[in-house]
């Protein structure tokens, strides 16, 4: 339970039977570990212990619910100790699985870096994370192999410069998606970044929000292009324009993957750019008072709604928590082009933006801080992340779009490349995730170059990108199931029958206009070491019997 200063008291209805833990029915004992955590001790408490306590004692003086819980709150997990097969994973016992080093998430709401902070990153990564980076497909950046020493200083350097790791991991409210190209896109329906300021400003760190059921994942995009996955968040809004009010937001819930993914789901309601905070914090609120907490892996508010359905869902959040109905609108076109913003695109002020691929999301602090540098050198001080492992640099003169885009590929960061490694995405995988079976990271890195050997001959015949997520167990990360090709990992036979790394394959899966989850079909899995066979077999077949207009997604 939320102490009384820190969560509004809402009438508790009548209990009755074991019931899914929610708070608004009067369930307030915790039902599991995870929630006994959270009602002993708000999480967001945990800083003043690794400032006061931990930092100082070091590794061995953290306590356990803090190290493998708390801790995420303030964006910090264990790595995975080094040396242990996947085979292994979620059969040992926590400690001989947590390294002494943490995993240290940035959160970028929006993607919306300065060159200053992206410097200031980079620094902290040379300094405290052994130069590792990895850019993730929220928007964030992961640090490595950082020490519970450094952790106060790391806070420091990154808050001087307005980042932070607050409720960047945990049952909370985590990074707000935002479009990469917010209020520069000729194609702009509305502006997101207001509303996401706000949001950021009022809520994140908030105590009132940080004991939620589970995770909650948020997406705001005025982009026609649904650059920030909306199907796939527990709260989206997506662009749209009413015919009587003009341009603002549709407004969706209940979207994620995982181990039984759903796509959100429309509530029917447009959400002008001023109420869009408050609107958000209704559902947040939806979702921490009628959330359940009896089982984890039932507890995301894609399972509320789906009991519930859209119109109780609109009900509840307009009579209990609005005070207001909420004004109908329409669906937003379903969109066309591209939503990767690679390449060189012009901005309404008549400047360029550049977007880059990075290998599945692989930096390091170095490439950052010279990222920065190259931005700078053309004037430019404003960089974005996005939801494909990409980067971009704004406001670059026409003039000066070659050299940087030359700069940017001496650092492995093309704003060109081929369809393979255009399409390809991984999550952390086993180098650093307790979860992971199988390693991902660097098997996409040379998936990419294997494509790149095999499929020379027929690239140019394939010209949208081929999109593989490689994920290093069922938690999907990495989107697995709305991929053409999305790889889940796990132990496969191989041909001598011995249990090696490999993946299940799930096919045709899409989001956008093509929005679904793929395939498992009988017999799909792969040996990680047979993935760069299967792919081209995959596709060589696709290009022989495709027929006129029909893309590799269908
Ligand atoms: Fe870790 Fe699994 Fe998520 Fe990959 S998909 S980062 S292995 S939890």
């Amino acid at each position: 339970m939320v102490p009384p200063t820190e969560s509004p008291a809402r009438p508790a209805r009548k209990r009755k039977g074991r019931g899914e833990g929610q708070w608004a029915l009067g369930y307030r004992e915790p039902l599991n570990a995870n929630e006994r955590s959270k009602k002993d001790d708000n999480p967001l408490n945990v800083r003043q212990r690794i400032e006061n306590i931990y930092a100082h004692r070091g590794f061995d003086s953290i306590d356990p619910g803090d190290l493998r819980g708390r801790f995420r709150w303030w964006g910090l997990y264990t790595q995975r100790a080094p040396g242990i097969p996947g085979a292994r994973t979620g059969t040992i016992e926590p400690e001989e699985l947590d390294d002494r080093y943490f995993m240290m998430r940035v959160r970028i709401d929006g993607g919306a870096l300065t060159t200053e902070q992206l410097r200031v990153i980079g620094e902290v990564s040379q300094t405290y994370a052994r130069d590792t980076a990895d850019i993730t497909d929220r928007q964030n950046v992961q640090l490595h192999w950082v020490r519970v020493e450094d952790v106060p200083t790391i806070w420091q350097k990154l808050e001087s410069v307005g980042l932070s790791t607050t409720e960047a991991c945990g049952d909370c409210p985590r990074v707000v998606l935002g479009s990469p190209v917010a209020g520069i896109a000729a194609d702009e329906i509305i502006d997101g970044t207001p509303a996401i300021a706000e949001i950021t400003e009022r809520f994140i760190g908030d105590k009132s929000l940080s004991n939620l059921p589970r995770k909650f994942k948020s997406a705001i995009s005025g982009s026609p292009r649904w650059d920030t996955v909306p199907e796939i968040n527990d709260i989206s809004l997506v662009g749209v324009v009413h015919p009587e009010h003009g341009p603002g937001y549709d407004l969706w819930v209940g979207g994620g993957l995982s181990t039984n993914p759903k796509l959100a789901v429309r509530l029917g309601a447009w959400v002008p750019q001023e109420e869009v905070a408050d609107v958000w914090h209704g559902v947040v609120q939806i979702f921490r008072d009628y959330g359940y907490r009896r089982l984890r892996h039932r507890a995301r508010i894609k399972f509320l709604i789906a009991d519930w359905g859209a119109e109780k869902f609109r009900q509840v959040l307009e009579d209990e928590y609005l005070g207001r109905k909420l004004i109908d609108g329409p669906a937003p076109e379903a969109p066309s082009g591209h939503r990767d913003h690679l390449g060189v695109h012009e901005q309404v002020d008549g400047n360029y933006y550049v977007g880059v691929k990075s290998a599945a999301g692989r930096v390091s602090g170095s490439t950052l801080m010279e990222v920065a540098k190259a931005a700078e050198r053309v004037g430019s001080k404003r960089v974005r992340t996005t939801v494909e492992q990409n980067l971009l640099v704004l406001d670059v003169a026409k003039s000066d779009v070659d050299s940087l885009t030359a700069d940017l590929a001496k650092l492995g960061l093309h704003a060109d490349p081929s369809p393979w490694r255009r399409g390809v995405m991984a999550c952390t995988g086993i180098e650093f995730c307790k979860l992971a079976i199988v390693e991902t990271k660097q098997r996409a890195i040379d998936l990419v170059a294997d494509l790149e050997q095999r499929l020379a001959d027929v690239q140019a015949g394939v010209t949208d990108p081929v999109t593989i997520n490689l994920n290093g167990c069922p938690n999907a990360c990495a989107r697995t199931q709305v991929a053409d090709i999305g790889l889940k990992g796990q132990m496969v036979p191989d041909g001598d029958g011995n249990q090696v790394e490999g993946f299940q394959v799930h096919l045709g899966g899409g989001l956008t206009v093509d929005a679904g989850f793929g395939r498992k079909i009988r017999g799909h899995k792969v040996t990680s070491a047979e993935v760069g066979p299967y792919v081209e077999r995959l596709v060589r077949n696709y290009l022989d019997q495709r027929e006129d207009g029909e893309r590799f997604a269908q």
